[in-house]
Formats: C-alpha cells, sequence, structure tokens
C-alpha cells in the first residue's frame, strides 16, 4: 500500500490512539498491518505458524509474520491487555476508516491477530534509528524499525558488528563490521548492554527482563569486567588496561611492546584530530583498519585501546556513507 494511504489512514484513527497514550510497539504493529494488501494478508493468513522455512525469505511480509516473539512468557494479564487493545485498534480502524472496507469475513478477523502477533514479535525485534546531531558528536534517537534480517543476528556485549542508519532520501540500515571478521565468525550486535559500560549483573538483568535469555557471551561467561572508569573518546594509559580475566594489573609489558602501544595510541590521536577535520577519510580509515587488526590478532587484552580504535573506524564510516558530500563541501 503507498505511503500517502498508509499516512492517510493512520492520521484518521491517531486522534482517538493519542488520548490513550499508545505504546510505541502497538503503533509499529498497526502501521505494519496497515501496508499489507488483501492478497499479501491473504498470504499471511495462510502461512503456517509453524517454524518458517525458505520460502518465508521470498515475501518480505512473512519475513516479519516469521518473527520471534516471547508470547508464551507473557502474563496472563498482559496477553489480556494485548488482547484488547488489538480488538480496539480494528474496530477503530472498521469505524473510523475505510481499510476494511468490501474486505473478505475472513480476513477482517485475521486483523486483530495479526495486530496482536506483531504488538508481541516487535518489541523483541525493533532497531532503533538514530542520526547523529548537528556537531556530529552523538547519535539521537528519531524512530524504530523493523528490519527482519537485522533481527537474524544474535547478541553479544562484546558484540563485532553495529546497525547503522544511512539518512537521506533511501533512509537504510546497514550492519557494519567493528571488528575484522573471518569466513564463519558469527556477526552479533549488541541489543543494548556492552561490557566496557555496565556491569554484569545488570547486563544480566536488563537482558533476561527484556529479550528473555541469559547472556552467555566471552565478557559474561568469563567475566570480563568494567574498567576503572568510564571510557568515552579519550585516550587510555597502558596502566588503566585490563587483562583478558579482566582483572586489574600494573602494567609489565616488555619496553618493545610498551613502546608500540605508545606509538598505536599516538597513531590513533593523529587520525582522531583528522577525523574531526573530516581529511582523508578513506586513507585513515585503511590505518583505523590496520590498528585494530593488530589490536585483535596481537593484542587482545588491549580492549580500552580496541574500543577507542573501534569508534573511530565506525564514526569514519558514518562520515563516509553518510556525509561524505556534506562533508566534501563544508
Ligand atoms: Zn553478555
Amino acid at each position: 500500500m503507498s505511503d500517502d494511504r498508509v499516512h492517510n489512514l493512520m492520521e484518521k484513527i491517531f486522534p482517538y490512539l493519542d488520548t490513550v497514550e499508545t505504546p510505541e510497539k502497538d503503533l509499529l504493529s498497526i502501521l505494519a498491518v496497515l501496508q499489507l494488501n488483501p492478497s499479501e494478508l491473504s498470504t499471511l493468513r495462510k502461512a503456517e505458524d509453524t517454524e518458517p522455512n525458505p520460502d518465508v525469505y521470498k515475501s518480505q511480509y512473512l519475513t516479519v509474520y516469521h518473527l520471534i516473539s516471547h508470547s508464551d512468557k507473557l502474563s496472563i494479564a498482559e496477553r489480556m491487555s494485548n488482547t484488547f487493545r488489538a480488538l480496539m485498534y480494528t474496530y477503530l480502524l472498521e469505524e473510523k476508516t475505510d481499510f476494511l472496507y468490501e474486505m473478505e469475513p475472513e480476513l477482517k478477523s485475521f486483523i486483530p491477530q495479526l495486530i496482536l502477533r506483531f504488538m508481541e514479535s516487535f518489541p523483541f525485534n525493533a532497531i532503533g534509528q538514530s542520526q547523529w546531531d548537528e556537531e556530529r558528536q552523538k547519535p539521537i534517537s528519531y524512530a524504530r524499525a523493523i528490519l527482519p534480517s537485522i533481527s537474524l543476528c544474535n547478541h553479544s556485549c562484546d558484540p563485532n558488528a553495529v546497525p547503522v542508519t544511512m539518512t537521506g532520501s533511501s533512509c537504510k540500515t546497514a550492519i557494519l563490521a567493528m571488528k575484522p571478521l573471518k569466513p564463519g565468525d558469527e556477526i552479533r550486535i549488541s541489543y543494548k548492554p556492552i561490557f566496557y559500560m555496565q556491569n554484569h549483573p545488570d547486563r544480566f538483568e536488563f537482558l533476561k527482563r527484556s529479550f528473555y535469555f541469559e547472556c552467555a557471551c566471552e565478557p559474561c561467561v568469563k567475566g570480563w569486567e568494567m574498567p576503572d572508569r568510564e571510557l568515552d573518546f579519550r585516550f587510555v594509559k597502558p596502566e588503566y588496561l585490563l587483562n583478558k580475566n579482566g582483572a586489574k594489573r600494573k602494567t609489565k609489558k616488555s619496553k618493545l611492546e610498551h613502546e608500540y602501544l605508545k606509538q598505536l595510541e599516538e597513531e590513533l590521536q593523529d587520525i582522531k584530530e583528522e577525523v574531526e577535520k573530516r581529511e582523508n577519510l578513506v586513507q585513515n580509515l585503511q590505518k583505523v583498519s590496520d590498528i585494530l587488526n593488530n589490536l585483535y590478532t596481537q593484542y587482545n587484552s588491549l580492549l580500552p585501546l580496541a574500543q577507542v580504535a573501534q569508534h573511530l573506524f565506525k564514526r569514519i564510516l558514518v562520515f563516509i556513507i553518510v556525509g561524505y558530500n556534506s562533508c566534501a563541501n563544508s
């Protein structure tokens, strides 16, 4: 269905949704249903409610239909409330719009089921969309989107990839690798917690409560600890670095290794300055990529420095993909 038509339908029911503080997941679910025409709705109605098979990938609507939900873990009260709201939204669509007008009765009765299904799967699959603020210093969240291929990625508290929204006319989201990946490596994004920003009990509790799983990623299993102080875009001195098991330690590195690290820090500092001026982004991307490669292959324990390099890597990529034209002109 065209965007104009969906916008038009939403406009008719929005005043009613607004008075009852409709949750974001409900709005997304209604929007998703309104995108579908009767033949697509009919395909979904016939979709077997079993494990998705490869045919799922022939239709973008089936991939959304088969997204994971945890309905069985909701309380009866939550399910009742969701069901009631799905029925209420269908009632609004019927009374205030022509969306269900002339729709076959069996399709009509499928609408509340579909809204409910989406309401219960979208909270586990919606991906935040953000873009840089005017100074390009921090990302500002402006929407959530359902992107079934990104939903295939599992979580890690030490992710090796990150979804990045490319704004502009197409507004696409891509997964960018933040570490060198070997064939067969699992691509893991973070569902929010990152080990160097949140301690293990808090991460564990958040993931259990919000996504119903017990995280068994490397930092969680091996008990990596948070660094002494918050990491940001500053550079970290070697004595703050942690070994792989997370224990704090005095650095007893050989002189050679220490010199090498110092050199890496200096190189990163130089690159940071160039990135801030947005100069030579492509060459700098290559340099950071080499540094990251070194850090991960030889100095896996030097995570804070690697995180700084990752952050730079991601920023340069975003500059290049999203804002290269505007950067080139400025
Ligand atoms: Zn974890």
